[in-house]
Protein backbone atom coordinates (compact mmCIF):
# COMPACT_ATOMS: atom_id res chain seq x y z
CA UNK A 1 0.00 0.00 0.00
CA UNK A 2 1.59 3.08 -1.01
CA UNK A 3 1.06 6.69 1.09
CA UNK A 4 -0.57 9.60 -1.01
CA UNK A 5 -1.61 12.74 -0.36
CA UNK A 6 -4.06 15.46 -2.10
CA UNK A 7 -3.14 19.25 -2.62
CA UNK A 8 -4.64 22.22 -4.51
CA UNK A 9 -2.71 24.48 -7.24
CA UNK A 10 -1.93 27.54 -5.85
CA UNK A 11 -1.78 28.99 -9.30
CA UNK A 12 -4.41 27.28 -10.93
CA UNK A 13 -6.62 25.53 -8.09
CA UNK A 14 -6.35 22.24 -10.01
CA UNK A 15 -6.55 19.38 -7.69
CA UNK A 16 -3.82 16.18 -7.28
CA UNK A 17 -2.01 13.50 -5.71
CA UNK A 18 1.53 12.65 -5.39
CA UNK A 19 3.55 10.14 -3.49
CA UNK A 20 3.40 10.05 0.44
CA UNK A 21 7.32 10.92 -0.21
CA UNK A 22 7.16 14.04 -1.66
CA UNK A 23 5.38 15.36 1.24
CA UNK A 24 7.85 16.24 3.52
CA UNK A 25 11.03 16.46 0.89
CA UNK A 26 11.24 19.81 0.67
CA UNK A 27 11.01 19.57 -2.98
CA UNK A 28 8.76 21.55 -5.57
CA UNK A 29 5.96 19.90 -7.11
CA UNK A 30 4.76 20.00 -10.52
CA UNK A 31 1.09 20.70 -11.12
CA UNK A 32 -0.01 18.69 -13.96
CA UNK A 33 -2.19 20.97 -14.90
CA UNK A 34 -0.35 24.40 -15.62
CA UNK A 35 3.38 22.92 -15.28
CA UNK A 36 4.00 25.73 -12.31
CA UNK A 37 6.13 24.55 -9.33
CA UNK A 38 5.26 24.78 -5.74
CA UNK A 39 5.97 23.21 -2.08
CA UNK A 40 3.19 21.31 -0.68
CA UNK A 41 2.91 23.53 2.35
CA UNK A 42 2.25 26.38 -0.40
CA UNK A 43 -0.50 24.70 -1.33
CA UNK A 44 -4.15 26.09 0.28
CA UNK A 45 -5.54 22.69 0.32
CA UNK A 46 -3.59 19.09 1.83
CA UNK A 47 -5.28 15.88 1.90
CA UNK A 48 -3.40 12.68 3.44
CA UNK A 49 -4.92 9.80 3.61
CA UNK A 50 -4.25 6.57 2.94
CA UNK A 51 -4.70 4.90 -0.45
CA UNK A 52 -3.89 1.10 -2.09
ZN1 LIG B 1 -1.57 24.43 -11.57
Amino acid sequence: MDRIFWVRCPHCAGRFFCDYELRHAGLKLECPFCQRQFLPDESPELDERWFR
